[in-house]
């Protein structure tokens, strides 16, 4: 049968040329939004599949306004866009992480748009350094010696472990070889930098003993990894990091931390009391530590490495240091968001992580209150619900936080995961939570002025 003969008898004709379908209106509208190529090539793709389904028999007609539709939707769902998020988790890593405050990305809009002094200094007319401003808010702020910022922590742990121990030995804890999601494991970020990884005791136990016992002639460090997203409980024991640092500098060595979340205190504030600290970590007397700038430091995402002058000096002549250093947008945002750290108690407020993480359950439920009420008819679905949030990005993995829930019941019939793509591809995305017989959107990590906008997505969607 010839290729023809196969078209029309499997419905072929019916699919219009991929020209015709350029010029449809709403095609040629999707051009004021994305780059035309890119809306041929979709149609293309799309029309591609559908001729694949005719002649699988899944298909026999294909309608024009199918064609457009998915293509729309396609081209929507894939860009970069902000998003609503009813799922409870305060630091998202699908959702992006930490939110940054205005007050951050305005500074970041200003500068990015002119020329700036990035590495120009301006007191002198000379060539500057892009991170010593950022170093110097550090510095005061942690109390370390020195610090150096790259892209993420991932990259600051492979930093800091190539610069300083390559061909040396570095003793962890088995309870502590840490996989982050996006395929960041200890063990291998350990052997991608040269250093050999000497583990220690067990999953769930190891002694001050342990590591002395694995000294050799050749360890150059001893190093703690914070299990930032899982706890071992039950028959457990581990070494706090002061005596860490005791026994290392017994022997000469140094200690290396992968804090991960990076809280910098607890604020008093008892969810944030089993977190390890920053500034707890460099009163211990760590050599180095690292972590993340978008988790609970409340940043944009980059790594940041502090810690005494020796070790910072070396990390910062590592070639690798200039390949991972930070980019101008997260310099400018880290330094405005450390820059509110300065302002006291009020950081609580002035910090979206903190703020989220510190909102209370009666202020939520006023909230969902306000909400319900602006509803009007399909009201009688919704309900509010107690809950718990949680704070996510590899953080506090246990904590729970009483939190308000919006719950929509699902009418006869429909599904659930029906009505979550629904929401997930409103304008803005609402991404919320998907249980058997409801879904819930959970307040505290919908920002207070997005609650018209929630109004008017479940508006239409009920
Ligand atoms: C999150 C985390 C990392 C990875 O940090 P990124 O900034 O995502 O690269 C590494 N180690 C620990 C312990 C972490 O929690």
């Amino acid at each position: 049968m010839n290729e023809e003969n196969c078209e029309s008898q499997s419905g072929f004709r019916a699919i219009p040329s991929i020209d015709s379908i350029l010029s449809l209106n709403g095609i040629t509208n999707l051009f004021d939004q994305f780059p035309r190529l890119l809306v041929k090539e979709v149609v293309k793709e799309v029309v591609e599949e559908m001729r694949k389904e005719i002649k699988e028999g899944i298909k026999n007609d294909i309608l024009q306004e199918e064609i457009i539709s998915i293509v729309k939707r396609k081209l929507n769902n894939s860009r970069l866009k902000r998003a609503i998020n009813g799922t409870g988790v305060i630091l998202h890593t699908n959702l992006g992480r930490a939110i940054l405050s205005k007050k951050v990305t305005s500074r970041v809009v200003e500068i990015l748009s002119h020329y700036s002094n990035l590495e120009f200094d301006l007191s002198t007319g000379e060539r500057g350094k892009r991170t010593s401003y950022v170093e110097s808010l550090l510095r005061k702020l942690t109390g370390a010696e020195d610090s150096y910022v790259v892209n993420n922590n991932a990259g600051a742990v492979l930093l800091m472990l190539s610069a300083l121990a390559k061909g040396k030995e570095v003793i962890v804890s088995r309870g502590e070889l840490v996989e982050i999601g996006g395929s960041f494991r200890v063990p291998e970020v350990m052997s991608q930098s040269g250093a050999s990884m000497i583990e220690v005791g067990t999953t769930n136990k190891t002694r001050l003993s342990d590591y002395e016992k694995a000294i050799t002639s050749n360890t150059t460090a001893l190093m703690k990894v914070h299990t930032s997203n899982y706890r071992i409980v039950g028959f457990t024991e581990g070494v706090p990091l002061k005596d860490l640092v005791d026994l290392a500098h017994r022997y000469n060595l140094a200690v290396f931390e992968d804090l991960g979340s990076g809280l910098l205190q607890d604020y008093g504030i008892p969810l944030l009391k089993e977190e390890p600290t920053i500034i707890d970590s460099i009163k211990s007397g760590v050599d180095v530590v690292s972590f993340s700038g978008d988790k609970l430091l409340g940043g944009p995402q980059c790594g940041i490495i502090l810690g005494k002058k020796e070790y910072l000096e070396k990390i910062k002549k590592h070639p690798l240091a200039r390949a991972l250093r930070v980019d101008k947008i997260s310099l400018i945002s880290l330094e405005a968001t450390l820059e509110i750290y300065f302002i006291g108690d009020k950081v609580l407020d002035e910090l979206p992580v903190l703020r989220l993480l510190t909102l209370k359950v009666e202020d939520l439920r006023k909230r969902g209150e306000i909400i319900l009420d602006r509803i009007g008819e399909n009201k009688k679905r919704l309900s509010l619900k107690e809950g718990f949030s949680t704070v996510g990005g590899g953080s506090l993995p246990t904590s729970k936080i009483p939190t308000i829930l919006l719950s929509i019941e699902l009418k006869s019939g429909e599904g659930v995961h029906n009505l979550s793509q629904t929401f997930r591809e409103s304008e803005p995305p609402l991404v919320g939570i998907v249980e058997e017989e409801r879904f819930l959107i959970d307040l505290r990590t919908v920002l207070s002025d997005e609650d018209e906008e929630l109004v008017r997505i479940l508006k239409v969607a009920l």
